[in-house]
């Protein structure tokens, strides 16, 4: 069960019953880039729909479980699941909407084209950007000659394959 209500800025609150976790992400639009975030929290499955209302402190979800009724409030981008039961009365309730989309399975975002590029296609002008490789890579910086881009030693002042005078200590 998925249920999402868009907002007038162009934010969107996702909220999704998946066994007895309940997924509520938020994602948005800035600048043409997608900015999305989802949280997990152990409710129980859920009893009923979800209402959402609009309080003074945020956007607040009520979710009835077979285990209770749990709140969980959106505030920013923080969301965060209250022990304590809210006082809903006289508060604005928003209408969700029932959606058949996904977010507990599917990733929040697809693979950007990017992350698959080998780390060979991303020197560019002897520059090495450590995407792509591993994390142990990435970690112990590596250095590579500026004029012919093979990789050099930290401390080599000429490079071993060309003998360009290497830039010294970054
Ligand atoms: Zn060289």
């Amino acid at each position: 069960m998925t249920y999402v209500y868009d907002f007038e800025d162009g934010q969107r609150l996702i909220v999704e019953n998946d066994g007895s976790d309940t997924f509520v992400a938020l994602s948005s639009e800035d600048e043409g880039q997608e900015q999305s975030q989802s949280t997990a929290f152990n409710t129980g499955s859920w009893l009923k729909a979800p209402e959402l209302f609009r309080t003074r402190g945020g956007l607040m979800l009520r979710i009835e479980s077979k285990n209770a009724v749990e709140f969980i409030r959106v505030r920013g981008n923080q969301i965060q699941l209250l022990r304590s039961e809210q006082e809903l009365e006289n508060v604005e309730r928003l209408k969700l909407k029932q959606s058949d989309e996904s977010i507990a399975i599917k990733p929040m975002e697809p693979m950007k084209p990017i992350g698959r590029m080998r780390p060979m296609e991303m020197r560019m002008g002897g520059m090495h950007m450590s995407m792509g490789a591993s994390e142990k890579e990435a970690q112990t910086e590596k250095r590579f000659c500026t004029q012919c881009g093979k990789p050099v030693q930290n401390e080599d002042r000429f490079c071993a394959s060309c003998g360009h005078a290497l830039s010294g200590q970054r």
